[in-house]
């Protein structure tokens, strides 16, 4: 049972195959059987669970369910939830637990889904392997040795492990397409205002966006459907009506435009990646789509622009977090600053303090016209290469990351190699466009994802490509040598 997808699991709650409760234990019971290998869990939430499964089952009984009624999931631990804790992966939040829900989950609650923990995550998303989680780093379900991606590397990987059969995840940079190409899963980062913020842990809120992740495009659609829509609390989230995102998904590729950027497919793309892409490439234009070659000539300020505005962004979002209101206090603060430079320095890991200087100094006096004001400035040419694109093309399409999964502590040590990770993803959040990926094969026996981009609020289009290509691909079904539990 743990091998079916969202969709299939609704169908048998609505048959009354299987109940909620049935469903629900399966999951915990896989955690406590798997999780320790892999990590993946923060918090698992056992009773509230059983006790949530319990009115979705009296809901099914009554003929009242939704398509998630029922239905466990998995969220990020940057996601707030009423009294479970939110640690977003930190020291400083280990011992919060918030007072009221994210957006985002309570629209998971009035459709009747049952939460099942909190997945690990990189220290307030900022990350590409999870390695900076406090809670430890998390194995990837392919290969142990290797990381899942980050920053939702929890949710990535226990979507892979069948320890959740789907999960929410956030983007602020690649954190869901990123994590979901290393685990072989399907993630979807929405447009930027498509999905609320409201109580989701602020990163860099111009560029901070949640999605689901999930075996499949059709229930990566299912999942959005609950997720999208206009919140009165998040001034930045859309009025744009939410289409139903599963309603498209069987229409033909005929006559669709695919545009490759050159610049994706150069050097710092390794080899077998390539050709694995290039299959998937080819597999689409069978389906009837002609591919062109499109150019995004800034592509290679991405990476600068990026790390200059989502620290900026960082370095205020984080000034909250001083020890007064709630989180990490140090113990028995000498006066103020003792108390806010302790907290601090005990409550934050490396890559997070890191990402605090950059930013601060990034926006301090003499250097905010050089550095913040110039990188806005960039990433208005950015948004602009892919809006010109979009005149000749439906979609873009190309690699996830330049390579499959690399190893635990690989790359650790080395910022910037780490950064380089994120090379085809940041854009997509730089210029609020929506973004996918879709497992597309398997180097060094390792899943790789073809990332497929989007315009601004054409998710639907998105899952309608990526659900014709699981139609006629298996990538996305394969398990690999991960261990099945019962
Ligand atoms: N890897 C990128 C970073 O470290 C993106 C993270 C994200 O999308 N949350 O900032």
């Amino acid at each position: 049972m743990h091998t079916n997808t969202v969709a299939q699991l609704a169908l048998g709650l609505q048959r009354r195959d299987f109940s909620s409760t049935e469903l629900t234990e399966l999951y915990l019971d896989r955690i406590s059987a798997l999780d320790d290998t892999y990590n993946a869990y923060i918090t698992v939430n056992a009773e509230q669970a059983l006790a949530a499964a319990a009115i979705a089952d009296a809901r099914l009984a009554k003929g009242t369910g939704d398509a998630l009624t029922g239905i466990p999931i998995a969220h990020k631990d940057i996601f707030c939830t009423s009294g479970l804790r939110t640690s977003c992966g930190s020291r400083m939040l280990d011992n919060f637990v918030p007072p009221y829900d994210a957006t985002v989950i309570k629209h998971f609650d009035a459709a009747g889904a049952v939460i099942l923990g909190k997945t690990n995550m990189d220290e307030f998303a900022m990350g590409s392997s999870n390695e900076n989680s406090y809670y430890g780093a998390v194995k990837n379900p392919w290969d142990t040795s290797a990381v899942p991606g980050g920053s939702s590397g929890g949710s990535a990987a226990a979507v892979a492990a069948m320890l959740a059969p789907a999960a929410t995840g956030t983007d602020t940079g690649g954190s869901i397409r990123q994590p979901a190409a290393f685990c072989g899963v399907t993630g979807l980062k929405p447009t930027y205002g498509r999905v609320s913020r409201l109580g989701m842990i602020a990163f860099a809120s111009s560029l901070d966006q949640a999605g689901p992740l999930a075996r499949t495009a059709q229930d990566c659609a299912i999942l959005l459907n609950v997720m999208a829509g206009h919140d009165k609390l998040d001034s930045t989230s859309s009025e744009e009506p939410v289409p139903d995102y599963t309603a498209g998904l069987d229409k033909p590729l005929q006559g669709l435009r695919i545009g490759l950027p050159r610049e994706f497919f150069g050097d710092g793309l390794a080899a077998s990646t390539a050709a694995a892409i290039d299959a998937s490439l080819k597999e689409l234009e069978a389906q009837g789509a002609t591919l062109v070659e499109v150019s995004l000539p800034h592509s290679k300020l991405t990476i600068p622009t990026y790390y200059v505005i989502a620290p900026a962004e960082a370095s205020t979002n984080l000034s909250r977090f001083d020890g007064v209101r709630y989180g990490h206090r140090c113990d028995a603060p000498k006066d103020l600053h003792d108390l806010y430079t302790r907290t601090r320095e005990e409550g934050f890991g490396d890559e997070v303090k890191r990402r605090i200087l950059v930013g601060t100094y990034a926006l301090s006096a003499g250097y905010y016209d050089a550095y913040y004001k110039k990188a806005q400035q960039v990433r208005r040419l950015i948004q602009q290469d892919y809006l010109d694109a979009f005149k000749d093309v439906d979609i873009i399409a190309g690699p996830t990351t330049p390579g499959p999964a690399f190893a635990l502590g690989a790359k650790s040590n080395d910022p910037l190699a780490m950064y380089l990770e994120d090379v085809y993803t940041l854009a997509v959040n730089l210029a609020g466009l929506p973004g996918m990926s879709v497992p597309a094969g398997f180097v060094d026996n390792k899943p790789v994802g073809l990332q497929l981009i989007g315009q601004h609020f054409d998710e639907a289009r998105l899952l309608n490509v990526a659900h014709r290509f699981q139609q006629a691909t298996d990538w996305h079904t394969q398990q690999g040598a991960m261990p099945q539990g019962k």
